[in-house]
């Protein structure tokens, strides 16, 4: 199955695609984590997207779209794939419609995940990552069994993205409602789009997407 994760930046895509990519066996592809991988790696990729990612702007299509061709290519997608943060402007689904229709590829579902931009700003600005393993975790929301010590893997050395400040969500939320929200008309004349409450707590919002993933 091949599915994207729609939604804004702290929607809950990430925490959701990790749990499809246990229960399903398909893939996460996040080109944000792709990028992030880039820059800590400092590829020329990594260079020409920091600065920009730091400002919460897009990086250009034509990186996002060649990473996301070559991902497809690879042998671990072929259970299914889980897009999360891609596409992220018409520009970019059109290109993708293409690269799926040029691998003999189809989408099977396009679930949209509706949450306020007030419950945005606080999940990001309270969202950290075990620096080890990459298990995500909330200051409020989601917080390690064990104050201080990764679930996965026990590791205390947890990370904060440069880009979760309160200014920097904020351009995100605007540049989200005006690139990337009129994806849901674009999948919605398709009858692909699904919607569900982001609003609910992860596992409720877990049974959405399962529930939603039967009748697919
Ligand atoms: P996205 O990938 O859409 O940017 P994340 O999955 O990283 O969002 O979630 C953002 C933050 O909100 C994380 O810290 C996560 O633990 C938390 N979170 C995710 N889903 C929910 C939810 N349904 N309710 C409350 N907090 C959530
Ligand atoms: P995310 O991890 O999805 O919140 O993305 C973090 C940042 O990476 C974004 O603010 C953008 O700068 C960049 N990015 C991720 N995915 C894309 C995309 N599909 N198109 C352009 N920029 C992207």
């Amino acid at each position: 199955m091949n599915i994207i994760l729609l939604g804004p930046p702290g929607a809950g895509k990430g925490t959701q695609a990790k749990l499809i990519e246990e229960r399903h066996g398909m893939k996460q592809l996040s080109t944000g984590d792709m990028l992030r991988a880039a820059v800590a790696a400092g590829t020329e990729t990594g260079k020409k997207a920091k600065a920009i990612m730091d400002r919460g702007e897009l990086v250009s299509d034509d990186i996002v779209v060649g990473i996301i061709a070559d991902r497809l290519d690879a042998p671990d997608v072929k259970k299914g794939f889980i897009l999360d943060g891609f596409p992220r402007n018409t520009a970019q689904a059109e290109a993708l419609d293409t690269m799926l229709a040029g691998k003999g590829l189809k989408l099977d579902a396009v679930i949209e995940m509706k949450v306020d931009d007030e419950a945005l700003v606080e999940r990001i600005t309270g969202r950290y990552t075990c620096a080890k393993c990459g298990k995500g975790y909330h200051d409020r929301f989601e917080k390690p069994k064990v104050a201080g010590v990764c679930d996965v893997c026990g590791s205390t050395e947890f990370t904060r993205r440069a880009d979760d400040n309160e200014k920097t969500v904020r351009d995100r939320l605007a540049i989200y409602n005006r690139q990337t929200a009129p994806l849901v008309a674009y999948y919605g004349g398709s009858g692909q789009l699904k919607t569900i409450d982001g609003m609910a707590d992860i596992g409720k919002v877990t049974r959405q997407i399962e529930g939603l993933l039967k009748g697919v």
